[in-house]
């Protein structure tokens, strides 16, 4: 005959030991997920970087293009006004006005070349990542799927578990409550033990003939003196 209390903590156990291995099987799948959408998220990060650059290009491309015009009008200014000076060493001013905006020229051409050139590198590469972005989506797309569909299962399933765990909590008197939760919590899933072969069922300690008596009968609610854990009777054991 089993105490009701102990019956109720019974129930209770087996709803928290479902519950437990409910998370046990599901650990790997959140972390799977994550893993999944990390990979997805280095593909986009990688593209959105090489992007960026094909676009600082195309800023720097327009800024160079102004100065440009900038510098030409500038040289045609002086060139057109050469014929004006007085002095020889006006002339030679101009002069070297002159030099110093051709040779920004050169360099102004210079970087326009080098930019033609790498331009259409930049470009492939930004096809090449957007593709390999869309591969490793579509090739890990199935996958993700089918974890998403499991990570809503074990949703449901653990909010039914929950549920359950409520209602069998409300059997179990508080004081007795508290005591099992700390004892689940250390021992996972361990709060009330059979007594088997004379001993504790949780950590194999002997028990006396008198507690496995008072057992028996199922009146009063006995702890193993070691493990804390509740001890009850049960008839299909052999004592
Ligand atoms: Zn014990």
């Amino acid at each position: 005959m089993k105490d009701p209390r102990i019956v109720a903590l019974i129930e209770l156990q087996s709803v928290i030991n479902e519950k437990n291995e409910l998370y046990r099987t599901h650990e790997a799948v959140p972390e799977r997920l994550e893993e999944l959408k990390s990979k997805i998220q280095e593909a986009e990060d990688k593209l959105k970087a090489a992007e960026l650059e094909i676009e600082g290009m195309g800023s720097t491309e327009t800024k160079v293009k102004k100065e440009k015009k900038q510098v030409e009008e500038r040289l045609s200014e002086i060139q057109t006004k050469l014929n004006l000076v007085k002095t020889t060493r006006e002339y030679e001013n101009r002069q070297k006005e002159i030099k110093a905006q051709k040779d920004r020229l050169i360099e102004i051409e210079k970087m326009t070349s080098e930019s033609e050139t790498k331009k259409p590198e930049l470009e492939k590469h930004v096809e090449a990542l957007r593709k390999e972005t869309e591969d490793v989506k579509s090739h890990l797309a199935e996958e993700i799927a089918d974890l998403e569909k499991q990570q809503s299962a074990f949703d449901k399933q653990l909010e039914e578990i929950e549920v359950r765990e409520r209602e069998k909590r409300q059997d179990v008197p508080s004081s007795i409550l508290e005591r099992v939760d700390k004892l689940v919590l250390l021992r996972q899933g361990v709060a009330v033990v059979p007594i088997n072969d004379g001993s504790c069922g949780g950590c194999g300690i002997h028990v006396s003939p008198q507690t496995i008596q008072v057992a028996k009968r199922g009146l009063d609610l006995i702890q193993c003196d070691r493990c804390s854990t509740y001890l009850y009777w049960d008839d299909d054991l052999v004592e």
